[in-house]
């Protein structure tokens, strides 16, 4: 194994240095990973931009990582080297009121690697064992990267309570609410209505990830339409996958979610809403805030090894390590066509 490595790091918003640095050598407590490939989410995009309050500057991005596990410290148990593995990103106290309510995600003193501390844009690094997931070795690197993205799709899904016999809206089909549209028809939901202004994201939805209606806000009339779908009932949950200012406030419109329905935002807009008490109450509607993710690797990781995620075309643009340069080409100048970008390291296209 190589003493020296490559790490990418965010020296402060818009300027970002490759360096040259020792390999880590893992504590008693740790693993040592190769990574392998990483995913690059819209939130390592806010922070090149310094649009992450929760940033700190110099730092290594990265929170979507997988590698192989290539050297364990004496205290490791369940992880051995050679392990293809999937790294949690959110680091928790394990003490506080969250942590002892198993709401760990949302622990009073959380530490999200790739924004709150280093991220996995390099080559090597080290993790505490209990962070660390085992995964099948035939997983695809390409696609392991994703297994973080399907875990917010799995823990916001189990956060609404979806059940088979709801009707689901979802608003926006990008990368998350393709994969929320997934999780929810994995939950045996028969009824899903995906909403966006694009039609051909639309038809990428219904074909690919289990959308069973489509409706394009921009030219149909969205209550409208849902209203023929449910006959005349509404949906029992939407989830705002579309997150710009005022979406959050448009699914709530009456029509659109039930009585008693449930409201799922996704996104961290600052921007305020138009809700009234009255669009709450009115409706009794439950408005769930769903974080990251808890409890997930293993159910997503093995759900992927089990083939049950439809995989193609929910990356679609891969990048090499030594082409990292293109990754921040893409947030500087973005292409429409780059919905979702996988950085792949050495070895992964093996
Ligand atoms: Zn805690």
């Amino acid at each position: 194994m190589a003493d020296m490595m490559k790490e990418v790091v965010v020296t402060e918003p818009y300027h970002y240095e490759i360096r040259e640095v020792p390999v880590p050598e893992p504590k008693d407590d740790e693993v040592l990973i190769k990574e392998m490939a990483a995913g690059v989410c819209g939130s390592d995009i806010h922070i090149y931009r310094g649009e992450n309050p929760n940033s700190r500057y110099p730092l290594i991005p990265g929170h979507e990582n997988v590698g192989i596990v290539v050297k364990v410290g004496k205290d490791c148990k369940k992880i051995k080297a050679g392990d293809h593995v999937v790294i949690d990103y959110v680091l928790r106290d394990g003490t506080c009121w969250q942590c002892r309510h198993g709401r760990g995600n949302v622990c009073e003193h959380v530490l999200v690697r790739g924004s709150g501390t280093d991220g996995g844009w390099r080559e090597y690094w080290t993790a505490q064992e209990s962070y660390v997931y085992k995964i099948d070795d035939q997983i695809p690197w390409k696609d392991a990267a994703l297994i973080e993205p399907l875990t917010i799709g799995e823990h916001s899904t189990t956060r609404a309570r979806v059940a088979e016999d709801d009707t689901v809206f979802i608003f926006g089909t990008g990368t998350i609410g393709t994969i929320i549209c997934q999780a929810c028809k994995l939950k045996g939901v028969k009824t899903i209505i995906c909403c966006d202004i694009s039609d051909s994201s639309l038809e990428r939805a219904k074909r690919d990830f289990g959308a069973d209606y489509t409706i394009n806000s921009k030219t149909e009339d969205v209550v409208k339409r849902v209203q023929e779908i449910t006959d005349g009932h509404g949906c029992t949950v939407a989830f705002d996958a579309a997150a710009f200012p005022g979406s959050l406030t448009f699914v709530m419109t009456p029509g659109i979610v039930c009585n008693a329905g449930r409201v799922i935002p996704l996104g961290f807009s600052t921007v305020p809403e138009k809700i009234t008490q009255q669009m709450i109450n009115g409706r009794e509607l439950d408005i769930i805030g769903t974080r990251m993710s808890l409890n997930q690797w293993e159910p997503t990781a093995k759900n992927m090894a089990e083939g049950k995620y439809h995989m193609q075309g929910l990356a679609t643009t891969f990048v090499k390590f030594e082409d990292i340069d293109q990754v921040f080409e893409n947030i500087v100048h973005p292409d429409p066509a780059v919905k979702k970008t996988v950085i792949l390291f050495p070895g992964a296209e093996d």
